[in-house]
This record gives C-alpha cells, sequence and structure tokens, in this order.
C-alpha cells in the first residue's frame, strides 16, 4: 500500500490481500486454522511467525490482518490488533500495561463500562486509579506522579459530550513517563488525528462508526509495532478477547464507506443543533459543533467537526425525557451509536444507570438528558420528528 494514500484511498483499498484467486470483495478465512507443510514448518512458525504466516484464529487470522493494517493505515498507527468488542479493546490497552502498584490517571466522564473497569476491577488487582476532570489539565497535572504508568481518557466523552485536550494529557503525561491510551469513539476515525496529536495509543468501539450498520461487535487497538506485538497481542491471544474473521469482514466492508457515512452523519448532528438550539422546551443543547459548547475552539482544531452525537437535556427531567422518546416515529429508542439509524437514549436509566445520583449529578446526567445519536436519513426527516416530539411533550 503506498503511504501517500489518502484517507478514502486507504479505506477502500488499506491491507488487502487477495487469494489465488484474486477476488475483488475480501475473502472472508472462516477458518480457526491453518495447515503446515511440514512439522519443520509447524515447529518454526510457533517459534516465530511473520506477518502473513498464521497459526490459530485467537492469534491472527488474513481477514482480520486486512482490518487491522487498514484502520491502521487511516489512523496512521504503525500496527493495530483488532477484538471481539470496544470494551476488549479498552481492557486488553490498559491490562497489558498495568501491574500491581501502577497508577492510572483517567477522566472521570466515561463510558459506563470503562469506569467499571477503572473503579471496580483494576484495584482488585493492587492498581490505584486517580479520577479527574478531564477538561481541566490542572487536575491532570496535580493528580500525576512518578508511578503514573497510563493516562486514559475518551477524547469526547460520553454522554455530555466533553471535549479533551489530546495534547495538552499526553504532555503532561509524557513528562512523567506515562501512556496516553485515548478512547476514541466519539471523535469518529474519520476525524480523529490524535496519534499525531500526542496520544500514543487509540482504542475504539468498532460497533459504533466502523460498522456503523449495527451487525457487528468489534474492537481495535492502535499503537506502536513495539507496543501492540510485545505487549497487547501476548496479552489478547492468550486472554481469549480476539475479532472473529466473520466480525472482521464485516468491519472490513464498514471502513469502505465509513468516511462518508461519518460525515453526512456529523453534518446532520449539526443541522440538528442548530435547529434545536433556542428551543425553550430544551434547558441545553450539547454539541461540540456549537458555538456556545465550552470546548467548541478545541473540538474545532482537534477535530474539525462536532462529531455525530448530540445530547438535548428536556425541561421537565425524566417524565419529559420519557413523553419526547415514546413520541418519536423516526429515531429509535436503543442505545448503540453511529448507526445508519438515528437512536435516541435515556443515559441516566439506561447506559448510566448503575451510578449513584451524586455520580450522575456530577457528570451532568441529568434526568431530562437524551442523547442523540444521527443516522442517515434526511436531515430535513428528523428535525420534523424531533420537534413533533417536543411537541407531544
Ligand atoms: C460503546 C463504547 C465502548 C464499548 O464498546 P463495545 O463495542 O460496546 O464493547 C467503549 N467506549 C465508548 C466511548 C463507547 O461508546
Amino acid at each position: 500500500m503506498k503511504k501517500d494514500w489518502n484517507a478514502r484511498t486507504k479505506l477502500v483499498h488499506g491491507g488487502t490481500r487477495r487469494s489465488q484467486y484474486n477476488e475483488v470483495s475480501e475473502a472472508i478465512f472462516l477458518t480457526q486454522g491453518f495447515v503446515y507443510d511440514s512439522a519443520e514448518q509447524a515447529e518454526a512458525r510457533f517459534v516465530q511467525s511473520g506477518p502473513d504466516e498464521f497459526i490459530y484464529a485467537r492469534y491472527g487470522n488474513p481477514t482480520v490482518a486486512m482490518f487491522e493494517d487498514r484502520i491502521a493505515a487511516l489512523e496512521g498507527a504503525e500496527d493495530a490488533f483488532a477484538t471481539a468488542s470496544g470494551m476488549a479493546a479498552v481492557n486488553g490497552a490498559l491490562t497489558s500495561v498495568l501491574r500491581a502498584g501502577d497508577h492510572v490517571v483517567a477522566a472521570r466522564a466515561l463510558f459506563g463500562s470503562c469506569l467499571y473497569i477503572l473503579e471496580e476491577i483494576l484495584p482488585r488487582y493492587g492498581v490505584e486509579v486517580t479520577l479527574v476532570d478531564g477538561t481541566d489539565l490542572d487536575q491532570w497535572r496535580a493528580a500525576v506522579r512518578p508511578d503514573t504508568r497510563i493516562c486514559f481518557f475518551e477524547s469526547v466523552s460520553n454522554p455530555t459530550l466533553e471535549v479533551i485536550d489530546i495534547a495538552g494529557v499526553s504532555e503532561i503525561a509524557h513528562g512523567v513517563g506515562a501512556l496516553v491510551i485515548v478512547d476514541n469513539v466519539f471523535a469518529t476515525p474519520v476525524f480523529s488525528r490524535a496519534l499525531e496529536q500526542g496520544a500514543d495509543v487509540v482504542v475504539y468501539s468498532a460497533t459504533k462508526h466502523i460498522d456503523g450498520q449495527g451487525r457487528a461487535l468489534g474492537g481495535v487497538i492502535l499503537g506502536t509495532r513495539e507496543y501492540i506485538r510485545k505487549t497487547v497481542e501476548p496479552y489478547m491471544k492468550h486472554t481469549g478477547g480476539s475479532m472473529s474473521p466473520f466480525t472482521a469482514w464485516i468491519m472490513l466492508k464498514g471502513l469502505e464507506t465509513m468516511d462518508l457515512r461519518v460525515r453526512a452523519q456529523a453534518a446532520t448532528a449539526q443541522a440538528l443543533a442548530e435547529a434545536l438550539s433556542g428551543d425553550d422546551r430544551l434547558a441545553q443543547v450539547i454539541y461540540p459543533g456549537l458555538p456556545g459548547h465550552p470546548q467548541h475552539d478545541l473540538a474545532m482544531a482537534q477535530m474539525g467537526a462536532g462529531g455525530t452525537v448530540l445530547s438535548l437535556d428536556l425541561k421537565g427531567g425524566q417524565e419529559a425525557a420519557f413523553r419526547f422518546l415514546n413520541a418519536l416515529h423516526i429515531v429509535v429508542i436503543s442505545n448503540n451509536l453511529g448507526d445508519a439509524k438515528s437512536i435516541a437514549t435515556h443515559p441516566a436509566t439506561t447506559t448510566h444507570q448503575r451510578l449513584p445520583d451524586a455520580q450522575k449529578t456530577l457528570l451532568g446526567i441529568t434526568p431530562g438528558l437524551v442523547r442523540l445519536s444521527c443516522g442517515l436519513e434526511d436531515a430535513g426527516d428528523l428535525i420534523a420528528d424531533i420537534r413533533a416530539a417536543l411537541d407531544a411533550v
């Protein structure tokens, strides 16, 4: 693959491996294992396998390798490891590095399962975790220590869409020798330049924009070849969180159209946010693409767009939010995001239900908050659907 290809070319051709049949569309190598020509070859492969020499699907597979190379090319990463889900990626990126006695600093506004790993799992194995307000660089500065091994955050937080300064946090983290791991789902691979901006490792839930059509769970960890092959791969291949070849094929085909989809979805999100801001039934329209968003300038510098998700805070709390959700006709009530179908979520009673009320308040997850992931429907139809549902409240 040529290094100077632009993003859309990489997304269609990056990582392609053709079999002896020279198929146009990527083949699904739905096999758990591979046959060796001789006992000697089997032995040699277990000692050291080359990039296109496979052993067992938990270790690697040609379809999975195509997906890894394609997303790595887009992200500008040396290498990637594909995982069974976004959470396998988050867990693998963190746990493959950490050992008892290490310290982690993380932003407190995180996806519920990420918080569970940091607050419930890591401390059980002797890892100390400090949570900070990720948007406040002074808090990162105050929290890092010589034994801080990792700084972890979502570059755009779920569901309150705070934007975190990747370059700023990376400078602080690198000052104490810590690794910067960014969960970049809300920024999307299309708008991400996280590695260029200083992050060492980027993780995605491929379930979101990479598939983008609600079919499969998947994830990916991107970083240096040394980190991926020496730290992540041994951990993942022995603990079982690898991506299946069938999922990798879905994700490969997803990557081909991702740039078109995500740009269209972000344009719709921007149009919706603009159309709805100022509506007197809403206490707040949260969207990084709006000039009034607290980190609007940072969002534009870091991503160049506001992303595909906005959050609406309805006056009238949970009752109003539920009436609104129940009155939607096009937008479905569910909990995925980045999908072709627009999806509305009530975080306080679903994705973030587990959190105590005080923590919800601290994170801005109010009873009236509705997260809206914009799909590929006509923007005018969506605005009409949302306005009619607001009327019904
Ligand atoms: C969805 C999501 C995850 C988890 O991904 P799964 O594929 O559901 O395991 C992690 N982080 C963020 C920000 C997410 O939105």
